[in-house]
């Protein structure tokens, strides 16, 4: 268990309270399961909605909570410290809602964002292309005008909630003008012409399902635009500055994960007749472990909290997407050396933790584009 939290005010710790809850009882029994069949956890997303967890941080006025990002990511952290792909679909919902929330008008949030802050609608978020991953600028995806609709043709690739969400908040090439030729619109899933490709068969977060989204003469009308035509990276990049941060806070979720399963085994473990808890060797293991998931964070929290207060954060997002991201990838593999030859079986759920902690070093911007970014910053433009 984390060490007891900082939340600003009463209402954040029942909020935690009831997400602890919801995580111990509805979520975690269920991962193991779903993870090994490969199974996507959509009644799970519905429970999250009816909770009022899919909108915290955005504007009441539109079905949201209007929390502070410190306290929603402390909530995520707790649910994916449960269940990893839940947690990185919250986020990656709560980052596919953004563009409407920002850059929407006030006619197209009363249309669309109730239903999904309110958890009734489940959100992906469309940026990457098979030649556009960490050059998301040289994206190809086309949305041609047509009357009062836009004719799009393209593919995105490694979509999560690929043919599972309700909307794709897509970023598509309205002009030759480089990353200034991009613009964003909020896709519904039911657009005639819009189809998806088998899941990726991938290493882990299994139960999340990472689809190619693939547009064919598919018809999204002018009023799906989001923001003006040619804003569509600027609000992709800013997006990302937030969502990055979820990322962080999932990351470190899984790190406590495996730190809780190892001291818990390394207390029960006997060898040379005593507990190997007692051994040095796996002590300072384990002292390192919780080092680096509280400092971890500590280091997203600083980074919400100069969010919360309008200041900039965006070198701050990059350094705690990069810190917890490595962090977990050490945290998880050192919780399977903690647990000996049963850390490395099925039998215990270090080794998915393992599998789950490689990939947010790679996605929302691989830890090499962070550092690019946080140097950037550094430069100084
Ligand atoms: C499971 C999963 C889910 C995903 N979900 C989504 C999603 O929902 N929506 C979405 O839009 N995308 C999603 N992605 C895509 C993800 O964001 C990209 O995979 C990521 O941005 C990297 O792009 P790439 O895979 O093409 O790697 P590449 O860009 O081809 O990079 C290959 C290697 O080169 C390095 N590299 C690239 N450029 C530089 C540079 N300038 N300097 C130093 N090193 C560099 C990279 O760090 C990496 O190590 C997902 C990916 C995965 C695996």
């Amino acid at each position: 268990m984390p060490a007891e939290r900082l939340l600003p005010d009463t209402e954040s710790e029942d909020l935690l309270k009831l997400t602890r809850e919801i995580a111990r009882d509805e979520l975690a029994p269920l991962a193991a399961e779903h993870e090994e069949l490969g199974r996507f956890p959509r009644e799970q997303f519905r429970l999250l909605g009816r909770s009022g967890l899919l909108g915290l941080p955005y504007p009441e006025k539109w079905g949201g909570s209007a929390l502070p990002y410190e306290v929603y990511l402390q909530v995520l952290e707790e649910v994916a410290s449960a269940w990893m792909s839940v947690g990185v679909g919250l986020s990656v919902h709560t980052m596919s809602c953004y563009a409407l929330a920002e850059h929407g008008t006030d006619e197209q949030r009363a249309r669309w964002l109730p239903d999904m802050l309110g958890g009734d609608l489940l959100g992906a978020y469309a940026l990457s292309e098979s030649q556009a991953g960490s050059d998301a600028a040289a994206l190809s995806t086309r949305a041609r005008p047509d009357g009062d609709d836009y004719v799009v043709n393209g593919t995105k690739a490694w979509i999560t909630h690929g043919g599972q969400a309700d909307f794709y908040t897509t970023m598509v090439r309205t002009s030759d003008d480089g990353s200034r030729g991009i613009s964003c619109l909020l896709v519904d899933a039911a657009t005639p012409g819009l189809g998806f490709g088998a899941p990726e068969k991938k290493m882990g977060l299994t139960g999340s399902t990472t689809t190619q989204v693939r547009f064919e003469d598919a018809r999204v009308g002018t009023g799906r635009l989001l923001g003006a035509e040619g804003q569509g990276f600027k609000i992709a990049l800013t997006a990302l500055n937030s969502g990055r941060l979820g990322i962080a806070a999932c990351a470190v979720g899984l790190a406590q994960a495996a730190l809780d399963e190892a001291v818990a085994y390394a207390k029960q473990r006997s060898q040379f007749g005593r507990a190997v808890i007692e051994f040095q060797g796996i002590e300072f293991l384990l002292a390192d472990m919780a080092a680096a998931v509280e400092s971890s964070r500590a280091t997203y929290l600083e980074a919400a909290r100069r969010r919360d207060r309008g200041l900039p954060f965006l070198r701050q997002a990059s350094i705690a997407k990069l810190v917890a991201t490595d962090a977990a990838m050490r945290v998880t593999t050192d919780a399977v050396q903690v647990l000996g030859g049963a850390g490395y079986t099925r039998d215990f759920p270090v080794e998915r933790y393992l599998r789950e902690a490689k990939v947010p070093q790679i996605f929302e911007g691989t830890n090499q584009i962070q550092r690019m970014v946080i140097a950037r910053q550094l430069r100084g433009h």
